[in-house]
């Protein structure tokens, strides 16, 4: 049996983005009322963290970002975007919290004192650029967990793949001239951002490094594991990470509202298991995985409970 961490904090509740908007905190708290009544519960590491320093945050977004994220949120306003990013006066302090727990997650996982461990936090990152708030996400957890990893725990190669049912344009676009982060996303396409196209390969010296596998509308377990199969294991085992990060949304589930994909929570499951194999030859085991999307509460929390077994068990 791994040790495995679940790294929360009650605070993540406070990120409040109205009435009717899908990233709520009910999110959490469902994944939560449904864990604590499996074996897992028990089974898990239960972590809170602490708000990340900005000084981490900085590896990833400039200063004026931050500092206006941070003035937006406490004047009150309410939208940050010309989109659904919706802010509470807490959601600034929120959303460090949300980095902070995936540097408590290297920091376990670098120390080995966890095999792995899974960020449930809110709000989400992947579609944070640089300078951009995009798609419910005002930092990229991701990101800067990936960052920390590299310049804090002296990390080389790290791989981040993601299958959350939306493409992750903003990390793709933060590492996309960067070697020494493979970026590795399954997603609906077409479908809102729009990016992740198979031609979007890298620039520059990170050329080959961004890694794009467009899923049709109605594309299930089948298409997926041909994906791993054929295109991601390889490129994992060729760019042998020493650090494998999972952006974990869970809206490609095939009962999520906000796409169309046909994925189970064993399709969760199994991807797991094919991830923790390559873990277990390049990067010891290390798996830190990051909550994104996954929008049905009871597909979300059933999805993370399978992600999590195979995490702890090895299989489901
Ligand atoms: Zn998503």
């Amino acid at each position: 049996m791994n040790n495995v961490g679940l790294i929360y904090h009650p605070d993540y509740l406070k990120h409040d983005t109205g009435s009717n908007h899908p990233e709520r905190p009910e999110r959490l708290e469902t994944m939560l009322q449904h864990l604590l009544q499996t074996p897992i519960w028990k089974q898990l590491h239960h972590l809170q963290p602490s708000l990340a320093a900005v000084e981490w945050i900085q590896k990833v977004h400039p200063e004026y970002y931050i500092k206006m994220i941070e003035k937006r949120c406490l004047a009150g306003e309410e939208i940050l975007d010309d989109g659904d990013t919706h802010v509470c006066p807490d959601s600034y302090a929120v959303a460090l919290l949300a980095a902070g727990g995936v540097l408590h997650a290297v920091d376990q996982v670098m120390n080995n004192t966890l095999h792995s461990a899974f960020c449930a936090g809110r709000p989400p990152g992947h579609h944070a650029e640089t300078a951009k708030v995009m798609g419910f996400c005002l930092f990229n957890n991701v990101a800067i967990g990936a960052r920390y990893a590299q310049l804090n725990h002296g990390v080389d190669r790290v791989a981040i793949v993601d299958w959350d049912v939306h493409h992750g344009n903003g990390t793709q676009e933060i590492f996309y001239e960067d070697p020494s982060v493979l970026y590795v996303s399954l997603h609906q396409y077409p479908l809102w951002p729009g990016t992740g196209a198979l031609t979007e390969t890298g620039s520059g010296k990170g050329e080959g490094y961004t890694l794009n596998c467009p899923m049709k509308p109605g594309s299930g377990e089948k298409e997926y594991l041909e994906a791993f199969r054929n295109r991601i294991l390889p490129a994992l085992h060729k760019f042998q990470p020493q650090l494998l990060m999972v952006s974990a949304g869970f809206d490609a589930h095939k009962d999520d509202p906000l796409a169309n994909i046909q994925l189970t929570e064993e399709s969760f499951a199994t991807m797991t298991e094919m991830l923790m194999e390559i873990s277990a030859t390049y990067c010891g085991g290390k798996i830190i995985s990051v909550l994104e999307g996954g929008y049905n509460l009871h597909a979300l929390a059933r999805s993370v409970e399978a992600h999590l077994t195979v995490l702890i068990n090895e299989t489901i």
